[in-house]
């Protein structure tokens, strides 16, 4: 038997639709949701007197609207109305910022912290992660939770990490945060944080492969902008496909990973980042060609990973910043030299979100999960 809609359900949904649409549209006025909508205007009156009662909305400036021919009350959402906090931890150092509803980030702060599998480490995270949500003044009901990425992959609830030879952190489990935090805390592989910030970067984008090209090198893999991560967690780690059985021996303990040729650690020779490719622009021959060499390790890179999974491929990490079109020229016409298909030119493109975004994509989870939610009709 089909299930029965009740009035209410119907309320709710509608009540939802219109968030959700002044979400994306905003500022609005009430004729455009009416119209877009096909909703009655008191429907849409009352919808609207609802949802800037409970806080999620709010009266903002004045629009002109075409249909009514004068100007008409705008509303947008309350971005604050709920917030996550991203942390990432690295090797010497930790990141927080605070993300509001709609992706937008404030407070970042970095925090000099050396990583060690211990309770004072972990202690001195947690202690620093209250202070700092205190500085915040907000009620704490509008947090909604710490996301903490680390270089690691972790199991589907983020209550562990199953593989994390960087850090030595392999097994390390969440609860070891959250016992010294009072809101929900979870683990992110920071190959998909990034890739989370790429989903809020690019809505045209369905699926595609984000490269995390950073000291390390890691992969996430988006389905219908979500994270695909396989059977076991495994998906696009691309960073350990064997280029070569005789190459240097990677962190992971094998020999020959595209690690070992794709990753920023693999192109810098001991100096700076921004100091390789300050003498690459200014013309050096030497560094000319280990950029050149590094280019079609990545092409090499992208057209297997691409005969695979025919998509995007988003190169991000702190490697985006210093890309150019020129570069993504040849990184084409070496995959032109290796397919045997005719390539099409246009599914290798530079992060949109080259800054700031594992740390920004630790927090996203929390930010959809809430706007995923239904609106309660007695929300507080
Ligand atoms: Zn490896």
């Amino acid at each position: 038997m089909k299930k029965s809609i009740t009035p209410g359900q119907i309320s709710r949904t509608n009540l939802e639709l219109i968030y959700h649409y002044i979400y994306q549209k905003g500022p609005v006025s009430q004729q455009d949701i009416v119209y877009d909508l096909r909703l009655s205007r008191p429907t849409v009156a009352s919808k609207i007197n609802e949802l800037e009662a409970m806080g999620f909305i709010k009266k903002d400036g004045q629009i002109s609207s075409d249909l009514v021919g004068r100007k008409a009350a705008a509303y947008s959402i309350v971005p604050d109305y709920r917030i996550a906090i991203g942390v990432e931890i690295q090797a010497h150092q930790f990141k927080v910022l605070a993300v509001d509803l709609k992706g937008s980030h404030s407070m970042r702060r970095v925090v000099p912290l050396t990583y060690a599998n211990t309770e004072e480490y972990v202690h001195s995270v947690c202690d620093y992660l209250n202070t700092y949500i205190d500085a915040l003044s907000i009620q704490e009901e509008k947090v909604l939770g710490i996301g903490i990425s680390l270089p690691g992959l972790v199991n589907l609830d983020g209550s562990e990490v199953t593989y994390g030879r960087i850090l030595d952190c392999t097994g390390l489990k969440v609860e070891r945060f959250q016992k010294y935090l009072r809101f929900p805390c979870r683990f992110l592989h920071d190959a998909s944080a990034a890739a989370g910030s790429e989903l809020l970067a690019s809505p045209e984008l369905p699926d595609f492969v984000y490269l995390n090209i950073s000291i390390h090198l890691g992969a996430s893999m988006i389905r219908n902008r979500e994270i695909y991560n396989g059977r076991h967690g495994y998906s696009a780690t691309i960073e350990h496909i064997q280029f070569r059985p005789d190459g240097p021996l990677c962190y992971c303990g094998k020999k020959g990973c595209i690690e070992m040729y794709c990753s920023m650690t693999s192109l810098l020779e001991g100096e700076e980042e921004e100091k390789f490719f300050e003498n690459l622009r200014s013309g050096s021959p030497s560094y000319k060609e280990r950029w050149l060499r590094f280019l079609k390790h990545l092409a090499r890179a992208i057209n297997n990973s691409h005969l695979l999974y025919d998509t995007v491929f988003v190169l991000g990490g702190y490697l985006a910043q210093h890309l150019t079109d020129a570069d993504i020229d040849l990184i084409y016409d070496e995959i032109e030299r290796l397919s045997p298909f005719p390539e099409h030119r246009d599914f290798v493109r530079i992060s949109k979100m080259p800054v700031h975004n594992i740390t920004i994509g630790s927090a996203l989870p929390y930010i959809k999960e809430f706007l995923d939610r239904p609106i309660p009709a007695s929300h507080p």
